[in-house]
């Protein structure tokens, strides 16, 4: 999410010289306004693209014009959430991670970087199995070896009993209340899906 950050960031930024002269703020019903006017000429573009496909006479607007607009009137919807104290990426990653999860979506945004496999040091990539290292934290399964003794039981750190097989891991998402619950479930009833730090690779 950088570019959105870099832009919240300018328009922070840009705002503070662009009043420097007046000393005075626009307030929020500025702002709401200014979003709603954004939102009108937007709309005044589509309405014109439309018009064309309609074949119908009258002005006409261009793919610029359009692109122009949307871009308006995100700049503006920034600028009215930044008044009204919200951050508006997080609460728009915030809530796509909340619909992925209500719909059972593997998809995650991340705003902060991903952890990384301890034993390659790559960053761990949404849905990759992974295990967890008593000591280390997450690694991926394949990172983690064929050796069964590498292997112990996560609720005991005991070794693995004769004829369990090696823990194939979980697939890796972004620690949300769901996954944690995914995850945990299923230590329960694996037990097993650890590895010892004993013989750390790295
Ligand atoms: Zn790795």
């Amino acid at each position: 999410m950088t570019t959105f950050t870099d832009l919240r960031t300018a328009l922070i930024a840009r705002q503070k010289e662009w009043v420097a002269d007046s000393g005075q703020e626009p307030d929020v019903g500025f702002r709401a306004i200014e979003f709603v006017g954004e939102v009108g000429e937007l709309f005044n573009v589509i309405k014109k693209i439309l018009r064309e496909a309609g074949g119908w006479r009258g002005t006409r607007a261009t793919p610029e014009d359009l692109a122009d607009e949307f871009g308006d009137a995100l700049i503006c919807l920034y600028n009215l959430a930044e008044k009204m104290g919200v951050d508006l990426d997080a609460a728009a990653i915030a809530k796509f991670n909340r619909t992925s999860e209500k719909y059972g979506f593997p998809h995650r945004i991340m705003a902060d970087e991903p952890p990384r496999c301890f034993a390659c040091r790559e960053p761990l990539q949404l849905g990759q199995m992974v295990i967890h290292d008593i000591t280390e934290g997450l690694m991926h399964a394949t990172c983690c070896g064929p050796e069964r003794d590498a292997y112990v039981r996560l609720d005991d750190g005991s070794p693995l009993e004769d004829g369990e097989p090696i823990p194939t891991g979980h697939p890796w998402y972004p620690d949300t209340p769901e996954t944690r619950i995914a995850y945990e479930d299923g230590r329960a009833t694996t037990a097993s899906a650890g590895r010892t730090g004993a013989n750390g690779e790295d």
